[in-house]
């Protein structure tokens, strides 16, 4: 069994249910290594692909790509011989976050920051130039969003970006064709939509960690379903629609491309 934990910010600043302190993710990281084995996102395609290891398997996932991953989360990793995946605004490198009415003037990574990362073991996806939300844009934003950030990673890092992480979990088919045609092999969303149809590639489902999880309900993510991960299920749909109010807010810029 393979799970991709999807993570946002390690922060010991402010209060918000997607900021987890540093004291609490490094407890999250000792359960999950006494639960699972913790596997390096260098060949997570082949985890898709299916993995023939019978004891549960776990990737980590960065959204947004906050500075504090790399000054919080990144020693604890370190030290435990870890490496996860960011998914970087490609726009907002080096800038100080204004796309999320939620988020505070917190900077994002940096090009070195990222490099260092990456030379690290690191894993890279794009996570679009400004973070909207896909399903909201005009034809001609959303290839901009999705191509735009892949060329841009790709030029800076030397090295191909084959994912995209969709801003809310959101998408539906035009994304879904829009993100073929940019070239992507493969989307990462969250139990946010209501999605009938198959899992493909496009489509790999994260499991979010909240700074509310118990240890118990840690456990219960990583493994297979049950009473727990249904609930679990519930209340990570109810915090994605509250996260929503962030597209909402921003939804009559979608129309146009954004000068940067
Ligand atoms: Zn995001």
């Amino acid at each position: 069994m393979f799970t991709i934990l999807e993570f946002h910010n390690i922060s010991n600043q402010g209060i918000a249910f997607t900021k987890i302190p540093s004291r609490r993710f490094s407890k999250i990281l000792d359960i999950l290594i006494d639960e699972t084995v913790i596997v390096p996102p260098s060949d997570f395609q082949a985890y898709l692909a299916g993995s023939s290891n019978e004891s549960p398997q776990v990737m980590l996932s960065f959204d947004d790509g906050y500075e504090e991953v790399y000054t919080n989360a990144y020693p604890l990793m370190r030290e435990r011989a870890l490496a996860g995946m960011v998914s970087v605004v490609a726009g907002y490198v080096g800038k100080t976050n204004s796309w999320d009415i939620f988020g505070g003037r917190l900077r994002h990574l940096g090009w070195s920051e990222i490099g260092d990362l990456v030379a690290d073991g690191w894993y890279i996806c794009s996570h679009t130039m400004t973070h909207p939300d896909l399903k909201r844009c005009s034809d001609d934003r959303l290839v901009w969003e999705l191509t735009e950030s892949k060329i841009l990673l790709e030029d800076k890092l030397g090295t191909e970006i084959p994912a995209v992480a969709y801003p809310f979990g959101r998408f539906n088919m035009r994304v879904l064709k829009a993100t073929h045609q940019a070239g992507y092999r493969i989307g990462f969303t969250v139990g946010a939509e209501v999605w009938q149809r198959p899992r493909i590639p496009l489509t790999t489902l994260r499991i979010p960690v909240y700074q509310t999880d118990s240890d118990a309900l840690i456990r219960a993510k990583v493994k297979p379903d049950g009473f727990s991960k249904c609930l679990d299920a519930f209340k990570n749909r109810t915090f994605n629609k509250l996260s929503l109010a962030t597209s909402f807010v921003h939804r009559n810029r979608y129309k146009e491309i954004p000068r940067f």
